[in-house]
């Protein structure tokens, strides 16, 4: 669809700084060249932003800078992918969200909707599993934390202590944004202070009811229709479920109950 548009799209290629220039437009630097842009949408992760604009040092103004250099980034997360030589039980839905076993957060079932795990499961009479624990201690070991997360599986799905692991992949990251409580009106919105520059992805403050991914794209599309409103052109509608209470005298009454 972008390419249709005539856009160039280049993953792999790290942005290394962002310069205003005094006619207008902003330069970007890549590790190849330097090229020209009229405006900005910097989508970045919290580290990601963090650093390119500790290292574009005449973009946006004092307070903005220093709203971006408090983003934090929250704790390690692991994914761990497990092929199993024999099914999970049958009732065992696509997704269950757990609490209180240890860092496990969730357990998919994947062949219940993964063309390729199904295919894999419908072959070999095994389940493909995949556990999630968004946040481990930094610093933690991490083969013990791959284990732990496998012994909590066999209490939630005490099957899967009979079968035996065929392959697994065990995936370490660290770049969701943190959100401190109390935090929210400290994030970047969409709008800088140069109206060239906007910023998009999920670590970004809307007034609207959405997060992770949702809020990534939704901020998007503010993002661009931010832009578009330069050049005169209208944006897209954004649909989203009320934010507030349709009955004005239940609002008022809710108000009330809430002071
Ligand atoms: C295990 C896991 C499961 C999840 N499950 C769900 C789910 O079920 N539903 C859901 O809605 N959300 C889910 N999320 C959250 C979702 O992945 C994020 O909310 C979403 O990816 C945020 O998008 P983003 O564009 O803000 O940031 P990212 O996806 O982090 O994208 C930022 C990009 O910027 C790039 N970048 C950084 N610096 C530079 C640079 N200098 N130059 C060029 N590029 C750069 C990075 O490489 C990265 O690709 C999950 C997250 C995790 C970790």
């Amino acid at each position: 669809y972008l390419g249709r548009h005539g856009a160039e799209v280049r993953t792999g290629t790290a942005v290394e700084r962002v310069t205003p220039r005094p006619d207008g437009g902003y330069e970007i630097a890549t590790d190849r060249e330097e090229r020209r842009h009229d405006t900005v949408v910097l989508a970045l992760d919290a580290s990601g932003l963090r650093s390119l604009v500790a290292r574009s040092e005449r973009l946006g103004d004092g307070p903005w800078r220093e709203r971006i250099g408090r983003l934090r980034t929250a704790p390690p997360f692991l994914v761990s992918r497990l092929w199993l030589d024999r099914p999970v039980a049958p009732d065992r839905p696509g997704f269950l969200g757990t609490s209180g076993f240890g860092t496990l957060d969730n357990i998919s079932v994947l062949e219940r909707w993964e063309d390729e795990a199904a295919r894999w499961a419908a072959r070999t009479g095994g389940s493909v599993v995949e556990l999630h624990a968004y946040a481990v201690r930094p610093g933690a070991a991490r083969d013990v934390e791959e284990e732990l997360l496998v012994d909590q599986l066999h209490r939630v799905y005490p099957e899967t202590r009979a079968a035996s692991v065929v392959d697994a992949r065990h995936v370490w990251h660290d770049d969701c944004p943190l959100f401190p409580v109390g935090g929210f009106t400290d994030r970047p919105t969409v709008r800088t202070p140069d109206p060239g520059l906007v910023v998009a992805g999920d670590l970004v403050r809307t007034d609207l009811p959405v997060a992770l991914m949702e809020r990534a794209a939704t901020t998007g599309f503010l993002a661009a229709d931010a832009l578009l409103e330069r050049w005169g052109v209208r944006g897209r509608t954004l649909w989203t479920v009320p934010d507030r209470g349709r009955a004005t005298v239940l609002r008022t009454l809710a108000g009330w109950a809430g002071r």
